[in-house]
């Protein structure tokens, strides 16, 4: 059984009388546990299959199911984290996890504490958005994500609005949440590293119309380290699927 599993996925947008097929025939499987990185140049369709995996798109053609349930609106059972954090700045960082649940609850009282252990910002649950580092303001996002137990957590460019330190460390501590967790993971980044530092298997796309150029298994054991041979192999691997070799690193993190 997968945990998610795109069949055939189709989407067309039709603009000022223009058609823009930005999904062709999209197929993958994600294993429970598994780690995927999504990675390709704009305009190949990333945030349009996320939108339609998160259910926020639900005019495609194709199947899309979580737990061989077919989805078509939002549900608990997919967490999503954006670029920026999306914290509301006048809760406390305890408040913005439980969001909607009430902290009296015993049970939510423990997931909350279980979530704050788990993205390691114990003795900041009553601080405000406003007093934490970027970082750690999407380690929030990630902690209220995560305390609905999603069967996927989708991951839209997370750390692109970091700098790069902030972004070397919060790959490994996503690395730790996953390796903890074990949450299904579906990554969309525009950082090479960062796939191949992350993920079981990277995903490269192509655009007009957006498909699947090259799947590419990440065959190394955690923690990877960035300056290995085989690590600088796969970021050669990758750059060639995206057949700009001599371009690529201008337009993608390395
Ligand atoms: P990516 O996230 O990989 O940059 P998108 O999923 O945003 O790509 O877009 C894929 C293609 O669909 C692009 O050509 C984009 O211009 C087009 N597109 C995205 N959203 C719309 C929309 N609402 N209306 C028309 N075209 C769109």
């Amino acid at each position: 059984m997968s945990t998610l599993r795109i069949t055939d996925v189709n989407k067309v947008y039709q603009s000022d009388g223009k058609h823009v097929h930005a999904l062709s025939h999209f197929n993958l499987e994600l294993r429970p546990h598994e780690f995927v990185a999504i990675i390709g140049p704009s305009g190949c369709g990333k945030s349009t299959l996320l939108k339609i995996v998160a259910g926020l798109d639900s005019q495609y053609e194709g199947e899309v199911a979580i737990d061989d349930r077919k989805i078509s609106k939002p549900g608990i059972d997919r967490g999503f984290i954006f670029q920026e954090h999306r914290l509301m700045p006048w809760l406390t960082v305890e408040k913005n996890i439980a969001a909607d649940l009430s902290l009296r609850d015993p049970k939510v009282r423990k997931k909350v504490d279980d979530a704050i252990a788990l993205v390691k910002l114990q003795g900041f649950e009553k601080a405000f958005p406003k007093q934490l580092s970027g970082g750690m303001a999407q380690r929030v996002a990630i902690a209220r994500a995560l305390i609905r137990d999603p069967k996927v957590l989708l991951l839209d460019e997370p750390f692109g609005a970091l700098d790069a330190f902030t972004r070397n460390h919060m790959q490994e501590a996503l690395l730790d949440i996953w390796r903890t967790n074990r949450t299904t993971m579906l990554l969309v980044t525009h950082d090479i590293d960062e796939a191949i530092f992350l993920a079981d298997r990277i995903i490269v796309m192509k655009a007009r119309p957006g498909e699947i150029k090259e799947i590419i298994p990440i065959e190394l054991s955690h923690p990877r380290t960035r300056v290995s041979s085989s690590f600088l192999e796969y970021r050669k691997q990758v750059l060639q699927a995206l057949n700009e070799f001599d371009h690529a690193e201008q337009s993608y993190s390395i």
